[in-house]
């Protein structure tokens, strides 16, 4: 038995090993383990690192020296290959050894079912025991790939699977640089979270591409993502599990779980993660970030040799939402000097093939261009052309990509891709698309992920804590009344309706009385959840009515709610103004409490038009969530209504957050349905609550 020591944290010795030992290793040069070992071999050369083979039958493989077993190899290990079947075995050998990591490239573990993540639990058991970091298992050596020293920011990636990050790395034929690639396979230690922390801390990486099935752990992705947002490194990444059949599959293939998507999404929108649809995005967006800049603004100006390339685009910059500004009329009158009448200059710009013929007379416009500071970047879709006329504009753009201030991207829309004009931009590395659309959704999410830089703030989760004197109530399970769901949410500023809890006539009628000329009466209890659907609530009602209201939901509430669920009548201020939302929260498996917002009381299930994000929220958050809904204009002063309080709104849902974070684990569920947003000025006011405790 070794000493117990501290893991090794730091993936460079990962990445960089001194010492690599293949358990397992074969001469056998039909096995794929005979390419593999090659693989790690070459890397190892390149780097002037040692690879040691362990195989009892073998004392070489071609030039690898081979030892019967792991503890017979001579000095250090850092990384370990295990190859075997018996991966236990193998990883008590490394324990044994005192390596640094080992790679698993044994499959067969919580992939395949209960059984095999018993297997994989033991496996994860046997690496802390031991202070081995774990990589693996059911992964590959694709961390030993070799890719090419270039200059320039380059991204680095993470995939679960072997196959599906293979297009990404290829990237480098296209000249896209691509540092690492950690191929995580079912992450049983070493986990997404941690080589996104490594490699935003890498000068030359600008960006992490991943493909992930399943988040381990959602705390260490938020620590990972908010290091990623401070270093203003976007993560992009396709996450699969949009659909159900896409969730048993994730399920099936590393087992992980996956989260809701919906909950998922808004996770993503507030740590700056950029979800992109499949591998071609990915590549596209990934590579965008590594050879552009921030851009000085979002002004889209389209360089185009034809009227239907730039009407096109500019249709499709419409539905993506790009922004065109139309050109200074200085910047058209410049333009005009090289460019027919008959031809556009405001933007899209169309040449129309003019002044495509000589180097550097694109150029020249496209300088004129990106001096209109209305414009922060440039596109130009290059349709097959002839290649004479391709090549030159070709020449034009990289020479502007590489000396402009502006970012300067491309779109090659042939499928002819062996023409001088795709050869030079590509050399030139000039970011590229190959379709007007994917240019388009490509620029979009760069543009948000800026504008999320732009206002990123990190967000400190409020320690759970039980408001004073609710600590009892709220360690039951099982719904509240209204009456205590809203004495629970006043505890976090929640303003309500002004509410008296009666049990007699006598008491119904000083209540109404005081809460003004007609009320609202509700039957009261833990039993009643769903007040209007079992005809419990009376709106507007007169003084005269109070005492027969109060005898009629008494004595439907009691037959209701039963002893236990049944409290008494609400006699409540009667509140007409204001828009009807929705606000709450639910507490997701994987995320924690969601928080949801939506408009239109009865309307919002039908309409499901509501904004989602996992608490805790920042105020731009919650100002978004309102912008976010479809009905929005119906806050903001549509068809002649007076604007909505969304200050108070804002200020409402940020409440909520907070209540969401401090009451974690206790509360499943928390409506406040409806709450009326008053005209500016005038605030909100709840007008129903419910809390659903936890269970237990
Ligand atoms: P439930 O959701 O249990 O059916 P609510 O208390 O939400 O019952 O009441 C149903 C509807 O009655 C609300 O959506 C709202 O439109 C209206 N309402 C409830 N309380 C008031 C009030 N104090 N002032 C004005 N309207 C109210
Ligand atoms: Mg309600």
């Amino acid at each position: 038995m070794t000493e117990a020591r501290e893991p090794e944290t730091d993936l460079r010795l990962f990445f960089h090993p001194r010492t690599i030992a293949v358990i397992g290793a074969t001469d056998d040069k039909r096995k794929p383990g005979y390419a593999l070992l090659m693989k790690v071999k070459a890397r190892a050369e390149r780097d002037g690192a040692t690879v040691y083979g362990v195989n009892p039958r073998l004392n070489d493989i071609d030039g690898i020296p081979c030892f019967p077993a792991l503890g017979d190899v001579p000095g250090e290990i850092d990384v370990a290959v295990i190859m075997i079947g018996d991966a236990e075995q193998g990883l008590r050998d490394v324990v044994a050894k005192g390596a640094r990591f080992a790679i698993i490239f044994t499959a067969g573990f919580r992939e395949i079912g209960e059984e095999g993540a018993k297997r994989e639990e033991e496996l994860a058991r046997i690496a802390r025991d031991g202070g081995v970091r774990l990589f693996g298992p059911n992964t590959n050596v694709n961390a030993f790939e070799m890719f090419p020293d270039t200059d320039g920011k380059k991204l680095a990636l993470v995939t679960q699977s072997g196959h599906q990050g293979r297009p990404i790395a290829q990237g480098v034929e296209l000249g896209i640089g691509v540092k690492y690639w950690a191929p995580t396979g079912n992450e049983a230690d070493l986990e997404f979270a941690d080589f996104v922390e490594y490699f935003v801390d890498i000068d030359d990486v600008a960006v992490v591409a991943a493909y992930i099935e399943g988040f381990k752990s959602i705390p260490r992705l938020r620590v990972a993502a908010e290091k990623a947002a401070r270093a203003g490194k976007p993560i992009v990444l396709v996450k699969i599990g949009r659909t159900e059949a896409g969730q048993r599959m994730a399920m099936a293939h590393t087992g992980h779980l996956t989260g809701s998507d919906a909950a998922t999404n808004a996770f993503f929108r507030q740590y700056g993660i950029v979800r992109v649809d499949d591998l071609d995005e990915l590549l596209e967006t990934a590579a965008l970030f590594t050879r552009i800049p921030k851009p000085p603004n979002e002004g889209v100006c389209i360089y185009a040799i034809s009227g239907g390339t730039g009407a096109h685009m500019a249709d499709l910059c419409a539905w993506g939402g790009l922004e065109l500004p139309t050109l200074s009329e200085e910047t058209q009158q410049k333009l005009r000097d090289a460019i027919p009448d008959y031809l556009t200059v405001s933007n899209p710009v169309d040449n129309g093939a003019q002044v495509m013929r000589k180097p550097g007379q694109n150029r020249g416009l496209i300088d004129i261009i990106l001096e209109d500071p209305i414009v922060g970047i440039l596109v130009c879709p290059i349709t097959g052309i002839l290649p004479s006329m391709s090549k030159v504009i070709a020449g034009d753009i990289v020479d502007a990509y590489k000396t402009a201030k502006k970012p300067v991207v491309v779109i090659w829309g042939s499928p002819v891709t062996d023409e001088e004009g795709y050869r030079i931009l590509i050399e030139g590395g000039v970011p590229m698309f190959r379709s007007f659309r994917s240019a388009v959704v490509g620029l979009r999410r760069y543009l948000d992920y800026w504008r999320f830089a732009d206002r990123f703030e990190e967000r400190p989760t409020p320690a759970p804590r039980l408001p004073s004197g609710f600590e009892t109530m709220l360690s039951g399970s099982g719904p509240l009344s209204e009456y205590d769901s809203a004495s629970i949410a006043a505890q976090f500023g929640v303003p309500f309706a002004m509410t008296a809890l009666c049990e007699t006539e006598e008491q119904a009628v000083q209540a109404a009385t005081k809460l003004g000329e007609t009320v609202v009466m509700k039957a009261c209890g833990s039993g009643i959840l769903h007040k209007t659907d079992v005809g419990l609530v009376r709106v507007g009602v007169a003084p005269g009515d109070v005492v027969s209201t109060f005898r009629a939901l008494d004595e439907a509430g009691r037959a209701h709610g039963g002893d236990a669920g049944y409290d008494g009548v609400l006699v409540q201020e009667f509140a007409s103004e204001g828009e009807e939302v929705i606000l709450g929260f639910s507490d997701d498996p994987q995320f924690g409490p969601v928080v949801l917002f939506g408009l239109g009381g009865v309307f919002v299930e039908v309409l499901k038009d509501v904004a989602l994000r996992v608490a805790p929220l920042t105020r731009a958050d919650a100002e978004e969530m309102i912008r976010e809904v479809k009905g929005f204009p119906l806050l903001d002063g549509a068809r002649g209504r007076p604007k909505a309080d969304i200050g108070a709104l804002a200020d409402l849902i940020l409440n909520v957050s907070r209540m969401a974070c401090e009451l974690r684990g206790r509360v499943a569920e928390f409506d406040l349905n409806p709450v009326r947003v008053r005209p500016e000025g005038q605030g909100v006011v709840a007008l129903d609550a419910l809390v659903v405790r936890s269970r237990g």
